[in-house]
């Protein structure tokens, strides 16, 4: 999941793990609302679901170690024998790439790299299927980012796991992902599979993300560029959101709102100018 900051990318995945409650709307998962689980039911679905928070300075209690930290969902699931959640938490070290003497180290001790790794060990204690990662490297230097997201793609594969991941960067996202929904002002824009998406991206907006990506000579990769900001959420502008910012906009944009649309082969768009009324690209003329 992709989209600029403050476009509603982690409100979707809190409310998805029931972290906060949305007024309206349903989370569905295996086809059971999460919204109307009760606390034993929302207790048994939270083994499944698991998140890796952004930040973690601020997502791992100060006072506790990294035994206490990763061991600490197997206690409030019933896990009563010490020994076992000890074994456990040191399998999980050596998963994530920490040792054993990392025990019984606070989070300070540890370098923002490590604190992340500490993260998603104990995302991972209770062998979830699906783990929400919002902006998990974001925080981190560059120079771990590489480290944190080869980590992360091997455990996906080694323990199966289905991830949320939520960026605003569409470079990170590609290493990751297989299918990738582009958000804006708290709307999927765009839904693709990762290749038909970089390759022939359908929503000026998606255009937009790519053309930020800076390349190896220091240019943009084409596409178009965004200026301005979103508008007020609370203020939404009548027909398509984007319209302030995007250079195709026509007038049929500022009248009706464009449905997310199938624009061939699975590949979802928002979109006045896509589909049977448009001519799948957007016109020259409005590029960069
Ligand atoms: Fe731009 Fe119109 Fe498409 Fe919205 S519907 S993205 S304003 S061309």
């Amino acid at each position: 999941m992709v989209g600029e900051s403050g476009c509603g990318k982690s409100t979707l995945a809190h409310s998805i793990l029931r972290l906060i409650r949305p007024d309206s709307g349903s989370a569905r998962y295996r086809g059971r609302d999460i919204l109307s689980l009760n606390r034993t039911e929302l207790l048994e679905m939270r083994r499944k679901m698991q998140i890796v928070f952004q930040d973690p300075y601020s997502s791992l209690a100060p006072h506790m170690t990294a035994e206490k930290l990763i061991g600490d969902p197997l206690r409030v699931h019933g896990c009563r024998s010490e020994a076992s959640i000890r074994e456990m938490v040191v399998k999980l070290l050596c998963e994530v790439g920490l040792d054993a003497d990392c025990l019984h180290r606070f989070p300070h001790e540890f370098s923002g790299g490590q604190r992340q790794r500490i993260g998603i060990a104990r995302a991972l204690i209770l062998n979830p299927e699906f783990v929400v990662c919002d902006e998990p490297v974001s925080a981190l230097d560059v120079s771990v980012r590489a480290q944190v997201l080869n980590l992360m793609r091997s455990l996906q594969i080694s323990k199966k796991l289905t991830y949320l991941f939520i960026s605003h960067d569409l470079s990170v996202v590609k290493h990751i992902s297989d299918r990738i929904a582009v958000m804006y002002m708290g709307k999927i824009v765009e839904l693709a599979d990762k290749w038909r998406l970089y390759a022939n991206p359908a929503h000026p907006y998606t255009k937009g993300l790519l053309g930020a990506i800076p390349s190896l000579q220091g240019r943009r990769r084409g596409g178009i560029s965004l200026s301005g900001d979103a508008p007020d959420a609370y203020q939404r502008p009548s027909g398509c959101c984007f319209r302030n910012r995007c250079p195709a906009a026509e007038l049929v944009c500022k009248i009706e709102e464009p449905e997310l649309k199938d624009v061939g082969h699975g590949h979802m768009a928002a979109c006045h100018l896509q589909g049977p009324r448009g001519d799948e690209s957007v016109p020259s003329a409005a590029m960069v």
